[in-house]
């Protein structure tokens, strides 16, 4: 049998419902691997393990009073460090936020507790998931397994890197312009990011609050579904969750014949790379041999999507970020200086607790949130978003001959090496171009692994995606499951 950690949520959960294995056995082993890779990783910003052997222990009593709570019981997993973690260190990336203890859970981190799922770390990710490449977090560079020269993608980049490398069965990523997606495509692992509202984000610290959507990493589609299973659902303590319940539990592949495929042109132009063309129009060619009918399709609004992104993003983050000010919760060596202004505390704790990245997206938004501007950009702005999302209502629109799914790249390069995009913004922006539009739309999307491009040192990982159309979560999980063994690709990093 293979080592433990290897095993998808799906292998472990069969064997510890068969009492073939404990949840101490399978915490210990991926304890173990951490121990052994993550000092060349540095996938991991804080580690649960008194915590989690704990929790093992009671999963394993449920178990043997056969009273096992569902299929996360005694699953070890991990969460980006954006996300609340009652009595522990939550710090989204950020000096900042460094030595905060929330008093509560996310929604999601509550469910998947509840769920007996047991969390061994926190993850790193770009400061306030401001990134695409987990370069601009306070603390650490992730590296990716694949070619540890090379950037895991971001922002969430320690989870993508923690499942690749088996540092846990799955994790949580949020997701605001690709964060979910865009690393799983670069470090060959599934990430699917859910309609707009079918995931709480009460707890998770916000990014855009109009375009965030918190999701699962998973080493496959079908494990993505059994953390769907446990997180999704509305929530009082989130207003924006859809109100109706969908039902993830057993998924089950359906067939790809007579599914209709739509590739957008715009997605497949100039500035992608050909290795990477190749990759997904050879999973393309897949679909068609296996039944699926694949058409060409335009949205022709989505060439205004990056813009329309960085302008609506960073304004809602210049929002949300006001209220670290350094005098209820995190970094602030001024708190007790009795001889500083109330404003001199503020601009002395903001000033050095907030990185590069963060300063350039609150002055970016509040230039075009600020009287004057505010017509020009931020109105204009909103109006775009609109035709970015009736360009994929149409798209979908099944009375008009639409499509059941539309497939993409992820990102138009595979990794990118450490450094390489770090002192040029637009080219880290422009590695989101395919997975930015789907944020304004609302619309669900997840990241598949389709196979390798070959570089003179290492073969990289290439991510196919699969967007579906508002609340279709469930069909588009089942149809990847489907399409994960039609592409079958395995493969594991030689760490
Ligand atoms: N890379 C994009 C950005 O920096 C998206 C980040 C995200 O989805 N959180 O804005």
């Amino acid at each position: 049998m293979k080592p433990l950690y290897q095993l998808t949520i799906k292998e472990a959960s069969d064997l510890l419902e068969e009492k073939k294995i404990s949840s101490l056995d399978l915490v210990e082993s991926v304890f173990k691997r951490i121990d052994q890779v993550d000092e060349k990783v540095k996938a991991y910003l804080l580690l649960n393990r008194d915590g989690a052997i704990k929790s093992a222990k009671l999963s394993d009593e449920r178990i043997s009073r056969g009273k096992r709570i569902g299929r996360l019981d005694g699953i070890p997993i991990s969460v980006k460090d954006l996300l609340c973690t009652k009595g522990i260190e939550t710090t989204a990336a950020s000096n900042i936020l460094k030595g905060f203890i929330p008093s509560y859970n996310a929604t999601v981190v509550e469910k998947l507790e509840r769920a007996g799922a047991i969390i061994v770390g926190k993850t790193n990710l770009d400061a306030f998931a401001h990134g695409s490449s987990t370069e601009n977090s306070d603390f650490q560079v992730t590296k990716n397994p694949w070619d540890l020269n090379r950037i895991p993608g971001g922002s969430s980049g320690g989870s993508a890197a923690a499942v690749a490398a088996d540092m846990c069965l799955a994790s949580i990523g949020t997701d605001t312009g690709g964060s979910i997606r865009q690393p799983a495509s670069l470090c060959s692992v599934v990430g699917f990011k859910p309609s707009y509202g079918r995931v709480s984000r009460y707890g998770v610290i916000a990014m855009a609050s109009s375009l965030d959507v918190v999701g699962p990493l998973a080493k496959t589609a079908e494990d993505a579904s059994i953390m769907m299973d446990a997180i999704s659902g509305p929530d009082d303590l989130d207003p924006t969750t859809i109100k109706e319940n969908e039902n993830f539990t057993n998924l089950k592949p359906i067939s790809l014949k007579g599914l209709k495929f739509a590739l957008p042109r715009e997605f497949f132009a100039k500035g992608i790379d050909e290795d990477v063309k190749s990759v997904i129009m050879k999973a393309v060619d897949d679909i068609k041999g296996s039944g699926g009918e694949i058409v060409e399709i335009s949205l022709p609004s989505v060439k205004y999507a990056l813009s329309v992104y960085y302008i609506i993003q960073p304004a809602e983050v210049s929002s949300n970020l006001q209220r670290y000010d350094g005098v209820r919760y995190g970094h602030s060596a001024y708190r007790d200086r009795n001889d500083l202004k109330l404003e001199e505390l503020y601009t002395n704790s903001r000033g050095q607790g907030f990185g590069k990245e963060a300063k350039r997206r609150i002055m970016l938004g509040t230039y075009v949130l600020s009287a004057g501007y505010y017509d020009a950009y931020y109105k204009k702005a909103l109006k775009i978003r609109t035709l970015v999302k009736n360009d994929f209502d149409k798209a979908f629109d099944k009375s008009a001959g639409g499509a059941d799914f539309v497939i993409t790249p992820v990102s138009p390069t595979p990794a990118f090496k450490v450094g390489e995009k770090s002192n040029d913004p637009i080219q880290m922006y422009l590695s989101d171009i395919y997975t930015v539009p789907i944020n304004p739309a609302g619309v669900p999307a997840i990241s598949l692994p389709a196979g390798f491009v070959e570089r003179v040192t290492s073969k990289l990982p290439v991510g196919m995606q699969v967007i579906g159309s508002f609340k279709d979560d469930k069909r588009l999980l089942e149809a990847s499951i489907a399409l994960q063994d039609l592409l079958k690709i395995d493969e594991k990093p030689n760490l």
